[in-house]
């Protein structure tokens, strides 16, 4: 061990994003000197970031957003693994000439990264992308949900359409002119 525990290191503030000097020491609190964010260090040999982002308790939520659109939330919030498991999913659904089997295990599992990202999505996005202004993100999601249940409302409206049509067409088939 020839490593001066007590140095300074350079590394990102995960927040404003600045090159900032951090204790060269696990576990140790302090203000990053830009942003005056609180931070702490991390042990390098845990992960590569050497700072951890401290997830506000007022976005721990569920996230109907994330909860309706799933992948495509994903996309838009810099959560990429629900799209490349639902990529993976589709080539072997693809090469297994779309069994029942892989049927099931598509619709399971695009209804469980639903749910996933309903419950963590907000602590997700937050992680991949730290923000200054908790109110701002909260808005952001909160267009989310809004664009979710107008999705929702419309897919609604034109399956009930297609529904009592096809109700019309068999009705008309079982009573002859
Ligand atoms: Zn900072």
């Amino acid at each position: 061990m020839n490593q001066d525990m007590h140095t300074e290191e350079w590394v990102e503030c995960p927040y404003c994003r600045r090159v900032i000097q951090a204790p060269n020491e696990p576990d140790v609190t302090f203000s990053c000197p830009d942003c005056g964010r609180e931070l702490i260090t991390y042990s390098k040999e845990e992960v590569n970031n050497a700072l951890t982002v401290e997830v506000p308790t007022e976005i721990d939520k569920w996230n109907w957003g994330a909860f309706i659109f799933g992948t495509l939330w994903g996309l838009f919030n810099g959560v990429y693994w629900p799209l490349i498991f639902t990529l993976v999913i589709c080539v072997l659904d693809l090469l297994s000439d779309f069994s029942i089997f892989m049927d099931i295990v598509w619709i399971i599992s695009s209804i469980a990264i639903s749910i996933i990202l309903g419950i963590n999505g907000n602590k997700l996005a937050w992680k991949a992308k730290p923000r200054n202004d908790i109110a701002k993100f909260l808005k952001v999601q909160h267009n989310w949900m809004v664009a979710g249940l107008v999705f929702v409302f419309v897919t609604t409206v034109i399956w009930f359409a297609i529904i009592e049509d096809a109700f019309h067409i068999l009705k008309g088939l079982q009573s002859p002119e």
